[in-house]
């Protein structure tokens, strides 16, 4: 098996072996259906309601409301849609940003055609949302804000606290899609003005295939999967015991670790961040906010060879080292221009090329010296124009 650097974790994270190690006994010994009343049901029962406290602790949340789901998709689609339909969709209001991911503004025009009225919200060019447009959106009545925590793409952080007061002020409800977020930056709900947030387990160092929704006390949601009852009427079917259990052994970890490994992720991020600008000073460029990103989240443009974006991603993992293009993109095809890139104000020849790298729990100081080290032949084999500086990240190393 391919044991590369894996510099991709916004994608996906690797299963943290004392996740995998929790989940175990639910694959095979503990094999009951939460709902049954006997002892093996009895088993699983516990499991589930264990694992329910170790991630509402994670979010400050009751576990009474906290809603396991298979995704953070799907828990967006039951936030968006379950507050519209519980006050009825048509002549509904819900506003967004044009930077959200596909979980939110798909559901979101699956809404529009429903009869529900749309506002996509603009972004600064650090990808931020502007209080002002949000309550100038907010005039006309809604019955949903949702804004996400954390772009997949910049990394940008939004002022989601201020943003919730907003929606607050004005009687609306407040959403936000944290699944780039929850573990890696502190959450309290119990501070925050936060009605419902998505996550995901696989983007914590957790298994695919389950997600939550937290739902404050009171919201009223209307469900979509219907059947027996499971999570409060609100998500019926069978419970993933294995991934809820997974899910909460993720949380539990997080809680514990996530502040001092946020600490030592932004060092990462800065080192890698500062070495690539010295190296390539004339092209390369950080795309979101300086500061205001998650702790392990770099993208990044290299002005000229922004339509080589997949070029580059593939030198690279020629050399073993695994990151994204910022866009929708194949091998085949070619990176789409980035909709986020140009909600950000970035033009169409940008929004193809960024390269997002993202750093996570298993990455050490010698994965960021190997990219920084990697990185200028991949640009070469581009370019040979390109300006390779010789940077004091650089110069340290030759
Ligand atoms: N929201 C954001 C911001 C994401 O980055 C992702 C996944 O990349 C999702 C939602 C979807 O989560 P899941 O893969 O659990 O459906």
């Amino acid at each position: 098996m391919n044991r590369g650097i894996y510099l991709d974790n916004a994608a996906t994270t690797p299963l943290d072996p004392r996740v995998r190690e929790a989940m175990l006994p639910y694959l095979e010994e503990v094999y009951g259906n939460p709902s049954s009343l006997h002892w093996a049901g009895r088993q699983a029962r516990e499991a589930v309601s264990k694992a329910r406290a170790r991630v509402a602790d994670l979010l400050h949340a009751r576990p009474g409301e906290i809603v396991f789901t298979a995704s953070g998709t799907e828990s967006s689609n039951l936030a968006l849609i379950g507050v519209c339909e519980a006050a009825g969709v048509v002549g509904g209001h819900v506003i967004t940003s044009a930077i959200e991911h596909p979980a939110v503004l798909e559901t979101c025009r699956y809404l529009e055609n429903r009869g529900v009225a749309i506002t996509r919200l603009g972004v600064s060019r650090e990808g931020i949302v502007d209080a002002n447009e949000l309550r100038e959106a907010l005039q006309r009545p809604t019955q949903l804000v949702s804004v996400m925590t954390a772009n997949n793409v910049a990394g940008t952080l939004q002022p989601v606290g201020e943003l919730g007061r907003i929606a607050h002020e004005y009687g609306a409800l407040f959403h936000t899609d944290a699944v780039q977020a929850v573990g890696k930056i502190p959450i309290d709900v119990t501070a925050q003005p936060i009605d419902l947030l998505s996550f995901s387990a696989h983007k914590l160092y957790g298994p695919k295939g389950v997600g939550a929704l937290y739902v404050r006390t009171g919201v009223r949601l209307a469900p979509f999967v219907h059947g027996g009852g499971q999570e409060r009427g609100l998500r019926s079917a069978t419970e993933n015991v294995a991934g809820i259990v997974g899910l909460g052994r993720a949380s539990e970890i997080a809680s514990a670790e996530r502040a001092d490994e946020a600490v030592r992720l932004v060092r990462l991020r800065d080192r890698l961040i500062e070495s690539v600008l010295s190296l390539a000073p004339q092209q390369a460029y950080l795309i979101g906010h300086r500061h205001q990103r998650l702790p392990g989240h770099i993208c990044l443009g290299f002005s000229g060879l922004e339509g080589d974006a997949v070029k580059l991603l593939l030198a690279l993992d020629a050399a073993d080292i695994a990151v994204s293009t910022g866009s929708a993109c194949s091998a085949n095809h070619g990176a789409q221009p980035s909709y986020i890139l140009q909600a950000m104000g970035y033009d169409v020849v940008q929004a193809r090329g960024s390269l997002r790298v993202t750093l996570g729990r298993f990455n050490s100081e010698a994965d960021v010296d190997e990219f920084v080290k990697v990185l200028p032949d991949a640009l070469r084999l581009l370019s040979p124009l390109v300006t390779i500086g010789t940077g004091m990240a650089w110069k340290g190393r030759r």
